[in-house]
């Protein structure tokens, strides 16, 4: 079992789904990622708040396997982002970012924190990443995230950055503009073209598309009676798909289809409820349950 190195946002987000509204909650991009992380392996955090966020916000890292040493505290407020969406969930607004402490964030790696193993860069700017990745040491694998803002506005560092990562994990829409491809079987050997071994595509509802050397795995998303706040699901199946790969003996073929599975689990639960609230109540036993579940979803015989 290896532990995680992550860097990204933790914020105070506000969203307004159909099915009701929260405002200034802890989430963030790092957060989702390490408590999703937490149920497979151990993760070390590295962040940004300011000085709003107290002991009560720090209680979601609270008895999980989460290192928070790297996790600076300044002078400001933290991180707050707004998205609104849409009747069916699959499109959101995003109604302000306002980076506040983020603005000025360089990430510094604690010396315990050098050696990491696994490192899965969350969506902050590539320079950051790039900066990131110079101060580990030779991790053994690579995880990133990006999003629009960066692919539009960085592209030559964003491609510095898939020039060093093992994996990327991004959404459809996002890989159709960083490939310049709508079709998305194509989209994804060209951004394998640009660096990563593996590309993999969260589609949402609709479930994750991987590449593999002789063709694709795909799963579908788990159909849910319950669904509230798509918030942090990409950032939550990173968490069980990077943090899965983590806990296993060796990285093959198999686990990393069985990892695809743990981060569909773990995204399954996240959208259940509004911010981490599923997230802070889930138990191993019904992660262990739900893996089950997508296995009788996708299973059938052979002709
Ligand atoms: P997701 O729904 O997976 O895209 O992730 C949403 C999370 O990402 C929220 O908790 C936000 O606080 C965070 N987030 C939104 N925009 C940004 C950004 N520009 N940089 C870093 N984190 C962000």
């Amino acid at each position: 079992m290896r532990p995680i190195l992550t860097v990204g946002s933790v914020a105070f987000d506000s969203v307004k789904t159909p099915f009701g509204e929260v405002s200034r909650v802890v989430a963030g991009a790092a957060t989702y990622f390490s408590i999703a992380a937490s149920f497979f392996t151990d993760v070390r955090l590295v962040g940004v708040v300011g000085d709003d966020f107290v002991d009560e916000h720090l209680a979601v890292f609270a008895g999980r396997r989460i290192d928070l040493d790297g996790l600076q505290r300044v002078a400001g407020e933290t991180f707050r982002w707004r998205g609104e969406y849409n009747f069916d969930l699959n499109t959101r607004e995003t109604i302000y970012t306002h980076l506040n402490v983020f603005e000025d964030f360089r990430p510094q790696i604690p010396d315990s924190f050098r050696s990491s193993p696994f490192v899965f860069l969350a969506n902050i700017h590539p320079a950051l990443q790039l900066d990131v990745l110079d101060q580990v040491e030779a991790p053994e694998f690579v995880a990133l995230d990006t999003m629009n803002y960066w692919i539009e506005g960085t592209p030559y560092e964003l491609r510095r950055v898939l020039a060093r990562v093992h994996v990327l994990v991004i959404n459809d829409a996002e890989a159709r503009e960083l490939s310049g491809e709508a079709n998305l079987v194509k989209a994804a050997r060209l951004i394998q073209a640009m660096g990563p071994e593996r590309v993999v595509i969260k589609r949402g509802e609709y479930g994750v598309l991987m590449t593999r050397d002789d063709g694709f795995f795909a799963v579908p998303g788990l159909p849910l009676e319950d669904v509230y706040d798509p918030t942090g699901a990409g950032d939550t199946f990173a968490g069980g798909f990077v943090g899965y790969l983590a806990a296993a003996p060796a990285i093959t073929d198999d686990v990393v289809t069985q990892a695809i599975i743990a981060g569909s689990t773990m995204a399954s639960f996240a959208v259940e409820d509004f911010g981490l609230d599923r997230l802070m109540a889930l138990t191993e036993p019904q992660v262990k349950e739900r893996f089950r579940e997508f296995k009788r979803l996708t299973h059938f015989e052979a002709l």
